[in-house]
């Protein structure tokens, strides 16, 4: 009997001729970080997608408490409580932080038909999340264009630990983020973590993915090159796989460049 929470068996897609993924196992735990680490078109997106609900697995198996689930919609992944933050983040930068934080899903006070959003407590309960994750947003009513992008993918994380999520995954969440900022990202990472929520990291960094996971799926134009516990692969290992897979992907460009003139 398996005791993980979430467990993905072998699991693949396939777009008509093209694999996309292929033979994906990992495990995703309350209390801890799964990565998943690839190069440009090494599946991660569809490995989102399938757990995100937007598509699903051909083959293999996807084990949520126990029981095998298939999403038919991203609706049914968020009732499962999988959420997912994507890069672009699903926000609005002219918007209040307090607004962006509930979206439309706003504490109402008052009784029908003179029932109206109830700021105070919106935006209570917007800083009061954001606190427990560690973020002090002096003034939840500045706009979320005017926040940092580490302070943004923060707001995104509090607001899904908020409505339930029990799985968060984080689309590359410091890519787009120079060092400073990356590392805000990953102290979020950790907190949330550290409050219970199974965390699945996607990313192409090893130096980010390290520090903060406890387990790691590395792959390779839609392979799973395997899983890793973390007292499995060091550093220093991870890092090597990982370039190995960049440096034959950059030749594999040239070469095919080279053989049909850049056709
Ligand atoms: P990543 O997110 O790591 O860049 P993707 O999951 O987007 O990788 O892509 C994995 C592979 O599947 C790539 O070869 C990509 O071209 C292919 N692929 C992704 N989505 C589709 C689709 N809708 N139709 C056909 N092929 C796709």
């Amino acid at each position: 009997m398996s005791t993980d929470f979430l467990e993905l068996r072998n699991i693949s897609k396939f777009y008509g001729n093209i694999i996309a993924l292929t033979g994906v196992t990992t495990t995703v735990n309350p209390g801890e970080v799964t990565c998943v680490l690839g190069d440009n078109g090494a599946g991660k997106s569809t490995f989102i997608k399938i757990l995100a609900g937007v598509h699903q697995h051909d083959e293999g198996e996807l084990v949520l408490e126990g029981s095998k689930v298939r999403f038919a919609h991203p609706r049914e992944a968020l009732a499962a409580g999988i959420a997912t933050v994507y890069q672009d983040l699903a926000m609005v930068p002219l918007m209040s932080v307090w607004r962006n934080f509930f979206l439309g899903q706003e504490p109402k006070t008052g009784v029908w038909p003179f029932r109206q959003i109830d700021i105070d407590k919106a935006k209570m309960i917007a800083k009061e999340e954001m606190a427990k994750m560690g973020i002090d947003i002096r003034d939840t009513e500045q706009s979320v264009g005017t926040l940092s992008g580490g302070e943004r993918q923060s707001v995104a994380i509090a607001r899904a630990s908020y409505f339930g999520a029990r799985v968060l995954i984080l689309d590359e969440p410091t890519s787009a983020l120079g060092v400073k900022q990356s590392g805000v990202v990953l102290r979020r990472i950790v907190e949330a973590r550290d409050q219970g929520l199974a965390v699945i990291f996607i990313t192409h960094n090893p130096n980010h993915a390290y520090p903060v996971g406890d387990r790691f799926v590395i792959l390779q134009r839609g392979q799973s090159l395997g899983n890793w516990a973390k007292d499995e692969l060091s550093q220093g290992e991870l890092t090597q796989l990982m370039a190995g897979g960049a440096e034959l992907e950059e030749l594999q460009h040239e070469l095919a460049g080279a053989d049909s003139n850049g056709g």
